[in-house]
């Protein structure tokens, strides 16, 4: 395999977007960053600053979307701008926010694409090491689940089954290279049903959801006007998968199987890819010590 190196953004990046909950605008800039210091936010309010790694052990709420907290600080829907990032290789950078969430802008990941991508990123002469898969890992909920399989590629089949006329029974199969996610997976939009938006807003959430930022879907068929894939609430779920597992903060390659799966899976699974490294590492180390003890040992004995 080719070494992968570590990269930040040439300069620093300003974007502007609505909070989807807040309704409310949000500052985001992208600074970049030190080799090694990793993806960081830094949440910024007059009075406070507040560093939240990205890391999945700063995970604090899968529900809508991913949250990362830290001392009572949050940071929410962090897997498209994630998603971004991750596709553009892009290890260190400083995420300077003053809202508790990413702004939602087209609700895609292309308008960070488009921002990273225009200013360039920086690579650095340390390399990072890619997470090995060597055994297949899974997780289940109910129905639902997530697989990973060891493979030289990044690929995914994924499997949707949403009450919907539109989107019952679904099933996209896909290699996951840089170039198929930059055209093909990131450009999609994150979706929501009209019912659910009606009711969120009359609760004081998705305030800042419009045809703008989301395909809305009817009882039987989409709010906007136009697609910009047939299938775009499918891609969407890779777009996050994909977003959702950049808090490993590493490459990785593996066929990626989910079936009805979303954030808490997909959360779930980044738990157990590190757990099995971890223990990969552990009997690395075991194998070690039991050869230099065994060659300490015949020595004795010669
Ligand atoms: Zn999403």
């Amino acid at each position: 395999m080719e070494p992968i190196f570590r990269k930040t953004v040439k300069n620093t990046i300003r974007l502007q977007g609505l909070g989807l909950h807040s309704g409310k605008t949000v500052n985001l800039t992208i600074h970049p960053s030190e080799s090694g210091s990793g993806i960081q936010f830094l949440h910024t309010t007059p009075n406070k600053k507040t560093i939240i790694p990205v890391h999945v052990d700063q995970v604090i709420d899968t529900g809508n979307a991913v949250t990362l907290g830290q001392d009572g600080v949050k940071i929410q829907t962090i897997e498209h701008l994630m998603a971004a990032l991750h596709t553009l290789g892009i290890t260190d950078a400083i995420l300077e926010i003053d809202s508790h969430e990413v702004p939602i802008m087209d609700g895609s990941s292309l308008p960070f694409l488009e921002a990273i991508i225009a200013t360039g990123s920086l690579s650095f002469r340390d390399q990072i090491e890619p997470i090995k898969i060597s055994n297949p890992i899974w997780v289940v909920e109910g129905d639902k689940y997530l697989v990973l399989l060891p493979s030289d590629e990044l690929k995914v089949t994924y499997n949707i089954d949403f009450n919907h006329p539109l989107l019952r029974g679904q099933t996209l199969t896909t290699s996951l290279d840089q170039n198929t996610l930059l055209n093909e997976i990131l450009p999609a939009r994150t979706f929501g049903f009209l019912k659910d938006v009606e009711y969120l807003q009359s609760r004081g959430l998705a305030l800042g959801g419009s045809l703008d930022n989301a395909v809305v879907l009817t009882e039987d068929g989409y709010l906007n006007d136009e697609l910009r894939f047939e299938n775009e609430c499918i891609r969407h779920k890779v777009l996050d998968l994909i977003g959702d597992l950049a808090v490993l903060g590493r490459p990785f390659t593996g066929h990626l199987i989910a079936s009805k799966a979303g954030h808490g899976l997909d959360i779930s699974l980044a738990k157990c890819i590190l757990e099995q490294e971890k223990a990969n590492e552990f009997s690395k180390y075991k194998d070690y010590r039991s050869n230099s003890n065994s060659k300490n040992w015949n020595q004795k004995r010669a």
